[in-house]
């Protein structure tokens, strides 16, 4: 079992002083020293006075004799040990000196043909010794933080214009309407994600009408949605229309690669914020960083725990209502960390989804006033064929329509370029599994209608409010939505069965049209959540006659995913199975029939919903009593 992982920020431990890195380098200086260099460099030569070369003598510690014939010297060496050399030096033999030096040379101890022992040059041995390796430190540390700053402006360049590296945070500062001369004008579809955009652009701009209310603005605005939908170009349009400064940098470039240096960018990028606010401080790809914190086990990423930490911290640290709004980008939401999702940090959350059809359409035009078009192109024909394509795609399909134009000397895209883009586009991004063919697309189609008719003809289930059948960012194909009128906390038994025989009414739709063997992966789903339910029924709410009231499983932990277990003999859970699937069974039964008495409906209904991709809850029933 996981236990409960305080998952608050704290404040990151105290950075290590610079300090601590310049003995590190002092200490590899010194061993470099030792291993490196000879130990002649540091030879240590002594220049000893006449008497005390006689008693050198005399006690016969004098090995070496060395005649420097250039400048008719004599030199007596006398080693000590390896590293120290007391020589005595002369050019004016004293008088007794002859006799010495025959004294000398009958002692087969003494070596004359030494070689005259250089003092090393102090100032040169310094320079090999300590400034040399300190430059060379230096030179390979500039040349290190030269190739991050690279790096790090490749990450950041495309597209963010010639905005400056504002101070050590690295972040880019965009001050002015022309620093990405993306307004929202160039953001196609997401009205909803503009709206609420918007209302931040808006706060900025005009702090005080919402401080005479008391409205406080939240802190942070999470923009989640797959990739290709515009998440990165909609901050873009806030910078282009904010005028307050925008700091934008991406999450990747917290993750660096020295200690300490992630957090320090937090921190630093903070502080510029507060002191410019009212702005805007937005930080791209937030998963980079916010990752879910490793529950224990060793060599978790520290560094970026640090971060995460530091910017958890920062975010509690700030006022929104002195004006600095984050924003953040994400297309994996469900791997953030969940203190990042608390009220008081991204209390905000903006959807932006893939296009529906006329998303495409205007996303289409966005992107085809950038190159000449030869009118007339059928505009929702390519956007019917474009389901499930994102913005980047779509923007892709009219590229590659305007490389076809050029590649058959044309000046001017037409319809059937358009036409062969989109199937290349799209034919490559099915291998990706991104888009969906017309033919899914048509059982898409009838699942969700069989679901939705389902729910319609039951007495007790909640209306339908909305189906579609745009692929969402949790990877479902296209959903059914169901609301209860008012709040309902209590479910019945009678509500409980319609929900399982509408969960199996998707499947159901596909049978009936499609044929059994044509059934398809598309109910996994439904059948979890059939199964949760039927089971939930038998063993937790005690509404069957068998057992009665009698609690067969218990709830370990309601925070934890609510994992159930057992809490009765096998006999019983083989039986519990038994009539979870026959209670399936039964609710699969009914909701077959319940289609086939109204196939007509279900065919009619499945190919509006095919052809608007989206219908909401009245136009449904609309449609249903017609
Ligand atoms: P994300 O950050 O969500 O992955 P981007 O913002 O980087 O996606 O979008 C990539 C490109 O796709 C944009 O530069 C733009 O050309 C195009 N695009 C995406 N969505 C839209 C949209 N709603 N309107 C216009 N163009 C779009
Ligand atoms: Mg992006
Ligand atoms: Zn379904």
């Amino acid at each position: 079992m996981q236990e409960i992982k305080d998952t608050d920020a704290k404040p990151t431990p105290p950075k290590k002083p610079l300090i601590f890195y310049y003995i590190i380098a002092m200490i590899v200086v010194m061993l470099l020293n030792a291993l490196l260099f000879p130990s002649v460099l540091e030879r240590q030569v002594t220049e000893v006075p006449y008497n005390e070369f006689l008693d050198m003598v005399d006690e016969g510690q004098v090995t070496e004799v060395a005649l420097s014939e250039a400048d008719e010297q004599l030199v007596f060496i006398a080693g000590e040990d390896e590293n120290s050399l007391r020589i005595y030096k002369t050019g004016i033999w004293p008088d007794d000196g002859q006799r010495l030096l025959q004294q000398l040379r009958s002692d087969p101890n003494i070596d004359f043909s030494a070689e005259i022992p250089t003092q090393a040059n102090p100032l040169l041995s310094f320079i090999v010794s300590w400034v040399f390796p300190i430059f060379f430190f230096l030179i390979i540390g500039e040349l290190l933080s030269r190739f991050m700053m690279k790096r790090m402006n490749k990450q950041m360049g495309g597209g963010f214009g010639n905005a400056m590296t504002f101070g050590k945070s690295g972040a880019k500062i965009y001050v002015e309407e022309s620093a990405t001369g993306v307004t929202f004008a160039d953001v196609a579809g997401q009205e909803e994600a503009k709206e609420s955009l918007k209302e931040v652009v808006d706060f900025l701009h005009e702090p005080g009408k919402y401080a005479d209310i008391g409205a406080r603005l939240p802190k942070g605005v999470l923009l989640v949605g797959p990739p290709g939908t515009g998440k990165t170009l909609l901050a873009k349009a806030v910078a282009g229309e904010a005028h307050v400064p925008f700091f934008s940098i991406s999450g990747s470039e917290f993750v660096e690669m020295f200690v300490g240096m992630g957090a320090a960018k937090v921190r630093d990028l903070f502080k510029q914020a507060n002191e410019k606010a009212p702005c805007i401080v937005f930080i791209d790809e937030i998963d980079a960083i916010g990752k879910k914190r490793d529950t224990g086990g060793l060599g978790g990423n520290d560094e970026r725990e640090q971060t995460l930490n530091q910017l958890l911290a920062e975010m509690d640290g700030f006022d929104s209502g002195k004006g600095v709004v984050l924003l953040a980008a994400t297309n994996r939401p469900e791997s953030l960390d969940p203190a990042l999702l608390r009220p008081g940090r991204f209390d905000r959350r903006v959807p932006v989804e893939l296009p529906d059809l006329n998303g495409r359409k205007a996303i289409f035009r966005v992107h085809a006033r950038k190159v000449h078009i030869q009118e007339p192109v059928d505009w929702d024909m390519l956007a019917r064929a474009t389901a499930g394509a994102s913005g980047a795609e779509l923007a892709n399909i009219v590229n590659e329509a305007a490389l076809r134009a050029v590649r058959l000397g044309r000046q001017q895209v037409t319809q059937a370029d358009l036409e062969e883009s989109v199937e290349t586009v799209i034919a490559g991004a099915q291998r990706k599994n991104a888009m969906i063919s017309a033919e899914e697309k048509k059982i898409v189609a009838y699942h969700e209608i069989g679901h939705a008719l389902v729910a319609a003809l039951q007495s007790h289930s909640a209306p339908v409010t909305k189906i579609t059948i745009i692929p969402r960012t949790s990877g479902a194909l296209g959903y059914t939505m169901q609301v209860d009128e008012g709040n309902k906390s209590l479910m019945s038994r009678a509500e409980i069965l319609a929900r399982i025989a509408t969960l199996t009414g998707g499947r159901s739709a596909e049978e009936l049209i499609f044929g059994k063997d044509n059934m398809t992966t598309g109910a996994s789903n439904d059948i979890e959540q059939a199964t949760k339910l039927a089971r939930a029924m038998i063993t937790r709410y005690g509404m069957t006659d068998e057992f009665d009231m009698m609690a067969l499983e218990t709830v370990q932990n309601q925070y934890l995913g609510g994992d159930a277990s057992l809490t009765c003999g096998a006999q019983t859970a083989a039986r519990i199975d038994e009539m979870v699937s026959q209670t399936i069974r039964q609710a699969h039964e009914k909701a077959y029939n319940l289609l086939k008495d109204h196939e007509d409906q279900l065919r009619r209904l499945s190919d509006y919903l095919l052809e608007r991709e989206t219908i909401t809850g009245e136009e449904f029933m609309k449609l249903l009593q017609a």
